[in-house]
C-alpha cells in the first residue's frame, strides 16, 4: 500500500520502520531533515510537506506531538487538507477527543476521511509491534487500512463515534500515569523503612500490586537511574490533563484523576518538560529523603 507518514519521532521513525520491512511504500515527512534521511536511507522517498505527500498518497498517518501540531499538519496552510489524491488520514498521535473531532470535522468539508488511532506501549513497542492500536472512524474506512495498521501491533475497532479511539487512550494513559506515581510511593514509602526497592519490585511483580511501572519502567528506568524509558514528562502531562479534560466535558469530577493530574504538574515543574516521565520518581524522593535504587544498594539519606 502508498502510505504517508509525518512525524518520524520517538514512535513515527520505528512504525513508519516497519512499515516499510512490511512491503509497504512510504512518502515521508518531517520538520526536522535528520529524520527523514534516516528513513530515507531505509528505502523512503521524503516529501517536501504534508500537502506534498497528500497529492501523492491516499493514506497518511501521522505521529505528532502535541494537538496544535496535528491540527496545523492537518488542517493548516501546507496541511493534508490540501492535498489533491489523499482520502484518508489517519492520526497515531494522542490529541483527545474534542480535537479529533474539530479534525474530523474540518477534514470532511474537503471529503477527507479522518481515523482516529492513537497507540500505547511505548517506543519498545513500536520497535517490536506490540502496541495496541485504538481505532475510530468508519467501518469500510477501518477495514480498509486494519492489514497495514496491524504491522503496529494488536489493532481493536473501537466504534465510528469521531474521537472514541481517543477517549479510549487517554483511560489507559489515565491508567498508567496512576500507576506509575503509585508504584513511585509505594517504593519510596519502603524505602524510607530500609526496605530493598529491588525486592519490593520483585514482590510487587509477584502480588496483586504489579502494573507496567512495576514489571517494565521500574526494572528498566528507575531502579537502575537510567531514566531513559523514551516518553517525555511532557507528553504524559499531555495526556493526564486530556484525561481530565475528557472528564469534566461529560460532567464527571473525579478525585483520583484530579490528584494525578496535580502530582504530574510538581513532576513538570521540578524535572523539566523534556525530562523521561520515569524521573517522576525524584520529587516523591526528594520530598521523603530517600534514593531509590542505582549501582549501590538503594540507602535511606541522613
Ligand atoms: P516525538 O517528539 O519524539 O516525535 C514527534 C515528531 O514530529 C518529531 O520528529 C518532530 O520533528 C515531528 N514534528 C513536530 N511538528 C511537526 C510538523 N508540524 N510537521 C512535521 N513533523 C513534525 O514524539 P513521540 O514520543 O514520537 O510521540 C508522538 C505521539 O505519540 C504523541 O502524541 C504521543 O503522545 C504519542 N505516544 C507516544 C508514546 C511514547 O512512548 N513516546 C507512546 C504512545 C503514544
Amino acid at each position: 500500500m502508498d502510505i504517508g507518514f509525518i512525524g518520524l519521532g520517538k514512535m513515527g521513525f520505528p512504525m513508519a520502520r516497519r512499515l516499510i520491512e512490511a512491503g509497504h511504500t512510504l512518502t515521508v515527512f518531517d520538520t526536522q531533515k535528520a529524520a527523514m534521511d534516516r528513513l530515507a536511507a531505509l528505502g523512503a522517498t521524503a516529501g517536501t510537506s504534508p500537502k506534498d505527500i497528500s497529492d501523492k498518497v491516499e493514506t497518511v498517518m501521522v505521529s505528532l506531538p502535541s494537538l496544535q501540531a496535528s491540527l496545523e499538519v492537518a488542517t493548516g496552510k501546507g496541511g493534508v487538507i490540501e492535498g489533491r489524491r489523499v482520502k484518508r488520514f489517519i492520526d497515531l498521535s494522542t490529541i483527545g477527543s474534542q480535537m479529533a473531532v474539530k479534525i474530523h470535522d474540518l477534514l470532511a468539508s474537503a471529503n477527507i476521511v479522518q481515523i482516529d488511532s492513537p497507540v500505547s506501549g511505548g517506543v519498545a513497542g513500536a520497535e517490536k509491534g506490540t502496541l495496541a492500536v485504538m481505532v475510530s472512524g468508519p467501518r469500510a474506512e477501518f477495514e480498509a487500512v486494519k492489514a497495514a495498521l496491524a504491522v503496529f501491533g494488536k489493532v481493536f475497532y473501537i466504534g465510528d463515534k469521531p474521537g472514541a479511539g481517543q477517549t479510549m487512550k487517554l483511560a489507559n494513559n489515565f491508567l498508567s500515569a496512576t500507576a506509575m506515581l503509585a508504584t513511585c510511593e509505594a517504593v519510596v514509602m519502603g524505602t524510607k523503612s530500609g526496605l530493598d526497592p529491588a525486592v519490593m519490585i520483585d514482590v510487587i511483580n509477584a502480588g496483586s500490586g504489579m502494573s507496567t511501572a512495576s514489571r517494565d519502567k521500574f526494572p528498566r528506568s528507575v531502579l537502575p537511574r537510567s531514566f531513559d524509558y523514551g516518553f517525555t514528562t511532557a507528553l504524559m502531562v499531555k495526556d493526564v490533563r486530556l484525561a481530565v479534560e475528557e472528564m469534566r466535558s461529560l460532567g464527571l469530577s473525579m478525585e483520583v484523576a484530579e490528584a494525578v493530574g496535580r502530582l504530574w504538574d510538581v513532576v513538570i515543574r521540578e524535572q523539566g518538560a523534556e525530562s523521561d516521565f520515569t524521573e517522576a520518581i525524584k520529587p516523591i524522593e526528594k520530598a521523603a529523603g530517600v534514593v531509590v535504587g542505582g549501582a549501590k544498594r538503594s540507602h535511606a539519606a541522613k
